[in-house]
């Protein structure tokens, strides 16, 4: 039903003047605005995010639809010189675009894709992940007080192999944008393949942090932890293999511990709070199969006492290349640290890895950094800075990490497919 309300609020929408499909989602942007608090408590709530976090996220679920705002009346197409008349090319919405989201980044990953989709001329429907809809439901009621239309964008929760499957199955569907683990992507490429239905994938990382002998590395050492451990580490860009030259390799662990325990874990709402629980016990678990008994933490956290799913900032080191702990995504606090001895090697232990979506070079060789950041196989890398996810950019994974890429000035094209016409002016009188 949310699909066919979806696809029978398109025409109208698609044919809404830009300027009006525009001040729409400026005013969508307004209501987000008006309600920030609201939207971030119901994230700590909901999902233990830290409140400044949950604010910055519905921040930037505003910013989002504003800088998008600007883009229906920019989708110009273009007019290409041929022999024999006028050809002109019409970037023409899909459809409805479906938007399965992830439980660790409810709202800015939700916004990342409607917000392109809606602005392109496309209705969408939005399907939050099963421990996380409360956000995302509020953000569809939202929509309906900024004035969008009935049906443009529909939120439903529910499961993933029900929900989620029958937007990859549903025909009026032409296009899906997945924002979740490797494995339940391939399902959804392969299911979407049936119907050749546009995909982006947004997937795992497991993402070096490369810091080399020349490096600042009282600034690399103090960033470290947060670019690890921010959201307790369920975060698809967490940097969460730390590869430094041998040479320094002692001193950046002696620097990397006050950093290390320094990371205030604590009750998400209070406001000095850098990290909070893990969002279940399933991912507490998880999480804490890579810590058995007898593998060697180098440095180990603090936790609040109470209830919670607390998990320490742990660091491993050394940990040899085929363990679990190197290889496997562990979205949670736990970050390995190893070893290298010359440029190649850190770049072959970079991309040692399925994966291939963010990433970090430490280094203050102007040509080392470019060097490096051309060689390492991921599709977001920052030097001398851990950036995270700006919505001026392009944002994706290489490899496994993913398919497509999301923001940045390009990304309402992903929503649309080119339609070229031909006008003959040859004949007449
Ligand atoms: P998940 O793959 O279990 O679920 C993601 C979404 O897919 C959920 O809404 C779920 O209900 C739905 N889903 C599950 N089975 C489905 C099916 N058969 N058909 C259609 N939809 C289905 O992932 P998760 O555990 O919620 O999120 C964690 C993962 O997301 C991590 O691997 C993380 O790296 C990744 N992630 C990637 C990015 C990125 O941009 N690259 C961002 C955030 C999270």
């Amino acid at each position: 039903m949310a699909i066919a309300r979806a696809a029978a609020a398109f025409p109208a929408w698609r044919q809404m003047a830009p300027a009006d499909r525009a001040r729409l989602l400026r005013r969508f942007a307004e209501e987000v605005d008006g309600h920030l608090e609201e939207l971030a408590r119901l994230e700590v709530a909901n999902a233990g995010h830290t409140i400044s976090n949950a604010r910055w996220e519905a921040g930037n679920v505003r910013d989002v639809l504003l800088y998008y705002s600007g883009a229906p009346e920019r989708l110009s197409g273009r007019q290409i010189p041929v022999p024999g008349g006028i050809d002109l090319t019409f970037p023409e919405p899909l459809g409805v675009v479906g938007v399965i989201v992830p439980w660790n980044f409810p709202m800015p990953i939700a916004s990342w894709g409607l917000a392109p989709a809606l602005a392109a001329g496309n209705t969408a429907v939005v399907k939050p992940a099963e421990l996380t809809p409360l956000t995302a439901l509020r953000l569809g009621e939202l929509a309906l007080e900024a004035g969008l239309p009935e049906g443009v964008l529909e939120v439903v929760a529910g499961r993933g192999s029900v929900v989620g499957w029958r937007l990859v199955t549903h025909p009026a569907v032409r296009k899906v944008c997945f924002t979740g683990s490797t494995e339940v992507g391939k399902r959804v490429m392969a299911g979407c393949a049936d119907q050749v239905k546009r995909l982006t994938l947004e997937l795992g990382g497991k993402s070096a942090n490369i810091v080399f002998a020349d490096a600042d590395l009282g600034r690399a050492a103090a960033s470290a932890p947060m670019a690890a451990f921010d959201n307790a580490g369920q975060d698809c860009c967490a940097r969460s293999r730390i590869l430094v030259q041998r040479s320094v390799l002692e001193e950046f662990l002696a620097l990397l511990e006050p950093a290390v325990l320094g990371v205030r874990v604590a009750d998400p709402a209070e406001e000095s709070s850098q990290m909070g629980p893990l969002i279940s016990s399933s991912q507490r678990e998880k999480v804490a199969s890579y810590v058995p008994e007898g593998v060697p933490v180098v440095i180990r956290g603090q936790v609040p006492a109470g209830p919670g799913y607390w998990f320490p900032p742990t660091v491993l080191a050394p940990v040899p290349p085929e363990d679990r702990a190197m290889r496997e995504e562990i979205f949670g606090p736990v970050l390995v640290v190893a070893g290298f001895d010359e440029e190649e090697d850190a770049v072959r232990m970079a991309n040692d890895t399925l994966y291939g979506l963010s990433g970090s070079i430490w280094t203050e060789n102007l040509g080392r950094a470019l060097r490096v950041a051309r060689a390492v196989e991921a599709g977001n890398l920052s030097v001398n800075s851990h950036t995270s996810v700006r919505y001026w950019t392009p944002f994706g994974g290489f490899k496994q990490s993913g398919l497509g890429r999301e923001l940045g000035p390009d990304a309402p094209d992903a929503f649309t497919d080119l339609k070229n016409v031909f006008i003959s002016t040859e004949g007449g009188s």
